[in-house]
């Protein structure tokens, strides 16, 4: 039973968002930015974020060569274009809001590993060079073969490498620290350990329904409310258009004779690697057993870390003596095209999800662009 200092002072809010990764934090900021009188909380189910966005590698990157031909074949060319300028735009606009300082923005550059079967897709790079040309201040995709050698990997597999001068790395754990000491310092509240169980508009406002440890449930109410659960969104709008897909990374120790530095994608962005300090972190690998990835479960899967481990020794570091430290996971969520999904879905409900994978850069501008639909 609430006492009335809870009920004033705990429960009302102008805005609540559920969920505290990247795209439910900034959404709260953005909201915040544009009103900055409103009340606003954010629930979170986990101690900690508990998805994707404390989770992911760190890649501060808008889409490989391949990754972006595939998009192409999908969308056309335009709304591709639209997608990587999201996803520039928005890491600057991060980058600008947290400093990089604080995010521990790095430029090592973006590289791609070009094997056999990928070698077509460089007859395309001046056509997607002349595409995006308006959203860089140069050439986003650079052939460089000496590479192979510089790096370290096996030249019988790794045919080519494309360079990219725009892609770099954050600290990921500072980013998202950083991001909730910004929002808290906004005046956001911040709730952790409140998992979201349903939601009722009647038309002028929002009952939200949280799971309590104490109480069993606390009612929650908002004027508005925005669901920011990304892979779980189907638990709260059961009709969504996503699956959910499990990353799994794993980290080396640290290896004296590294000569990897930047961002590494390989095979349509299904593997990626970098440096972090002088250890690697590598992940991906989900499509060797796409049907059991697609869960919103951690946890480590026997056939994907088999596949990961003989891609690290025969691909990537052949010739380097190394310790795999150990691996964890998060959650994606994917649809059928890479564009994010946002949306009102009743009078007082929206909702922002889908990111592709690609969500440390594009989550800022997915905060503003729903906060602009919600103000
Ligand atoms: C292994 C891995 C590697 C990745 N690498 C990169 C990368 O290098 N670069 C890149 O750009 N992107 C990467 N991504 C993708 C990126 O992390 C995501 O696109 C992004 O974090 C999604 O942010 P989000 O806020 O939409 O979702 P999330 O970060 O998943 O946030 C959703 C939040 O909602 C909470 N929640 C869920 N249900 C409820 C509920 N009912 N009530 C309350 N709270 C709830 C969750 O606990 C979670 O904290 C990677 C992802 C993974 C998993």
């Amino acid at each position: 039973m609430l006492s009335v200092w809870e009920k004033e002072s705990f429960i009302s809010y102008d805005y609540l968002i559920i969920g505290s990764g990247i795209v439910g934090l900034s959404t709260a900021i953005s909201i915040k930015e544009k009103d900055p009188a409103a009340s606003i909380a954010v629930l979170e189910r986990g101690i900690l974020p508990s998805g994707a966005s404390t989770k992911n590698a760190g890649f501060a990157c808008f889409g490989s060569l391949t990754e972006l031909l595939q998009d192409i074949k999908t969308i056309g060319p335009e709304r591709t274009y639209q997608l990587a300028s999201q996803r520039y735009n928005g890491l600057l606009k991060l980058r600008a809001r947290l400093s990089d300082d604080a995010i521990d923005y790095q430029n090592h550059g973006g590289y791609e590993l070009i094997r056999e079967e990928e070698l077509p897709y460089l007859n395309d790079i001046e056509a997607v060079n002349r595409l995006l040309s308006p959203i860089f201040s140069g050439l986003p995709f650079l052939i460089d073969n000496k590479l192979i050698n510089k790096f370290g990997f096996n030249a019988d597999s790794i045919k080519s490498v494309i360079y990219s001068p725009f892609e770099g790395q954050i600290d990921t754990g500072k980013m998202m620290k950083s991001l909730i000491k910004y929002a808290t310092s906004k005046g956001i509240s911040i709730i952790t350990g409140a998992e979201v169980t349903g939601f009722e508009d009647d038309g002028n406002a929002v009952t939200v329904s949280v799971k309590d440890k104490v109480y069993d449930t606390t009612a929650f109410k908002a004027k508005k409310i925005a669901i920011c659960t990304n892979a779980f969104t189907k638990k709260l709008l059961p009709q969504s258009d996503l699956s959910p897909g499990r990353g799994l990374v794993l980290i080396t120790k640290p290896i004296d004779t590294l000569k990897l530095k930047g961002v590494f994608h390989m095979d349509q962005g299904y593997y990626y690697f970098r440096n972090f300090g002088n250890r690697l972190i590598l992940g991906g690998a989900r499509n060797f057993d796409k049907e059991a990835e697609s869960t919103t479960e951690f946890g480590v899967n026997d056939k994907i870390t088999t596949k990961l481990e003989e891609t690290l020794k025969t691909d990537l570091l052949p010739d380097t003596s190394y310790d795999i430290d150990y691996y964890w996971s998060g959650i994606m969520a994917f649809g059928d095209h890479k564009e994010p999904v946002m949306l009102k879905h009743s009078e007082n409900v929206y909702a922002g999800f889908r990111l592709g994978g690609m969500g440390v850069a594009i989550g800022t501008e997915i905060g503003e662009n729903l906060a602009d639909m919600m103000v």
